[in-house]
């Protein structure tokens, strides 16, 4: 099978220069190739989007909506094919793809709401006759780039509100899992987009690079690793671009003494190895605080026993494999590193029994307990499924640590002590907090987005701040005048 570009309404007939195998993850084998966009591949698409764009942006509000309700519909009838694709090129298990998909749709239907979400302000007799009124425009072109992690529903947290807005898009999603961007091209063509309003390149850091340079191109979504986004961050302000850019993650759930350990151990387990540890708002490190260590992490350890890991096809299966050979290898090289640091292995993965194909790549959940914030299992995101446990004396210790990482993504609190919860989500220095949620991934109508070395820019995704990226505001002093004349005045004006 060979994924390749849609340009323009279509996918693209030209012959790539360069390629990219596509695994299934679950058997190790091969099934797909991908074309790499050269620079000038890029070109066309923007070419397309500039063109498309004219008339776009003409397009009435409630045809924009309709067209958006029309491919939310479409969207929601074949998930379940969405699904089947997202699990054979990224791994995750079926049920979590549909998951995925439902946080996508839930991006799409706030897109449907654009005609309020673009109101502007109006007011009347400003200054004596003269009215002033703010609209909100369309950027232009705008570029998307996308992780692996989740090929269906980052795009959807920018191209819905992009598009409503009435931007056109070029969309670079990850070469590992790229057939996803596809299927959402082809659902928006047949919900009725015009040609050329949304379109995808695959491909890598030059497909990348061309994007960030294209004069033509107007802002600039990207999610992924901190040094990729920092790179985005830096490159496409430097050509004159909005960028938001969203990083990488370490995310802390700390557990203070007075929680409910049962719930806290449910939440470690699901939110540690749940896609295999390869989300940006996973838990990687818990931090204990005294006297709960031992308790809580025999809870762990008994849930992690009991985890189903295999093939995301095969019914029960919990856990899938990671998204490539060379990213297992890496995750289970800090197996060995956190041992030599002197960590302790409570649950090495990779003796965990597999439900699948052995040539998969598989690691089974792992637990690493006194872990030290020198280590390198504590200081890397290894994305995967790793999870350190941090043992501190008390609350103001377990602040301090979260605080002096420099990744601010995602935290959790578990506790019963309401005072101690409004604390900490006063307190902690990352930007989405949860209290006895482990995941606390903001529903569509706030926005999404980390602090520190997670997130560069000043914008947020999706919901407001993401609608506000894709517009920029005008304001308009109107006087309509009455017959008489005011005469020449050339001072600066006032209101009167
Ligand atoms: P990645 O940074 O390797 O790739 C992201 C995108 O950048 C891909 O489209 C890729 O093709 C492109 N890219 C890769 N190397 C590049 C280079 N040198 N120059 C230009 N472009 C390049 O990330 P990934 O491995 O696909 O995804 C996992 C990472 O994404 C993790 O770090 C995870 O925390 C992060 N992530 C963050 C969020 C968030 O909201 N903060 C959400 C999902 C994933």
């Amino acid at each position: 099978m060979r994924t390749t570009h849609w340009i323009g309404g279509k996918p693209w007939h030209g012959v790539a220069e360069r390629s990219g195998h596509i695994y299934d993850p679950a058997t190790g084998q091969v099934v797909g190739q991908v074309d790499f966009a050269a620079a000038a591949v890029v070109d066309e698409a923007v070419a397309a989007a500039c063109e498309a764009f004219t008339r776009w942006r003409a397009v009435s509000l409630a045809q924009r909506t309709s067209l958006m309700f029309a491919f939310r519909e479409l969207l929601n009838a074949r998930r379940a094919d969405l699904a089947e694709i997202i699990t054979a090129e990224h791994g995750k298990v079926l049920s979590d793809a549909a998951g995925e998909i439902q946080r996508g749709l839930e991006a799409v239907e706030f897109a449907c709401g654009i005609p309020s979400l673009l109101k502007g302000g109006y007011s009347e007799n400003a200054s004596t006759q003269v009215d002033v009124y703010s609209i909100r425009q369309p950027l232009g072109v705008v570029g998307v780039i996308s992780p692996f992690n989740f090929p269906a529903m980052v795009p959807l947290w920018f191209v819905p509100n992009a598009i409503a807005c009435g931007n056109t898009v070029v969309l670079k999603p990850s070469e590992k899992d790229p057939s996803a961007a596809n299927f959402l091209a082809e659902l928006f063509a047949e919900a009725g987009l015009p040609d050329g309003v949304f379109n995808v390149v695959h491909g890598d850091k030059e497909a990348v690079d061309r994007i960030l340079a294209h004069p033509t191109v107007k802002a600039v979504s990207f999610v992924g690793s901190t040094p990729i986004a920092r790179y985005v961050y830096e490159t496409g302000t430097r050509h004159g671009k909005r960028v938001q850019a969203l990083g990488g993650a370490k995310n802390h759930m700390v557990v203070l003494p007075d929680a409910d350990l049962d719930l806290a151990a449910d939440a470690a387990v699901s939110a540690g190895f749940g896609s295999a540890g390869e989300r940006c708002m996973a838990i990687s490190v818990v931090v204990a605080v005294d006297p709960v260590g031992d308790e809580l992490v025999g809870k762990i350890r008994e849930r992690m026993a009991a985890l189903h890991v295999g093939d995301g096809r095969r019914p029960g299966c919990e856990m899938g494999p990671l998204v490539t050979g060379a990213h297992r290898d890496r995750v289970v090289s800090y197996l060995d590193a956190g041992q030599s640091a002197g960590a302790r292995l409570v649950v090495d993965g990779r003796n965990h029994p597999i439900d699948g194909e052995q040539a998969g790549f598989w690691l089974g959940p792992t637990l690493f307990d006194h872990v030290d914030t020198d280590m390198s299992i504590y200081t890397d995101e290894i994305f995967g499924p790793v999870l350190s446990v941090l043992r501190l004396p008390s609350y103001d210790a377990a602040v301090e640590v979260v605080n002096a990482n420099p990744y601010g993504n995602g935290t959790a609190i578990f506790t019963n002590d309401g005072g101690a919860a409004r604390r900490y989500q006063n307190e902690i220095e990352v930007g989405m907090v949860g209290v006895n949620v482990p995941i606390p991934v903001p529903v569509s109508y706030y926005s999404f987005g980390g602090w520190k070395d997670s997130l560069f820019g000043d914008a947020h995704a999706y919901g407001p701040e993401g609608v506000n990226f894709f517009v920029r505001s005008k304001v308009v002093t109107s006087r309509w005048l009455d017959p008489s004349h005011a005469g020449v005045n050339l001072g600066f004006p006032r209101n009167s």
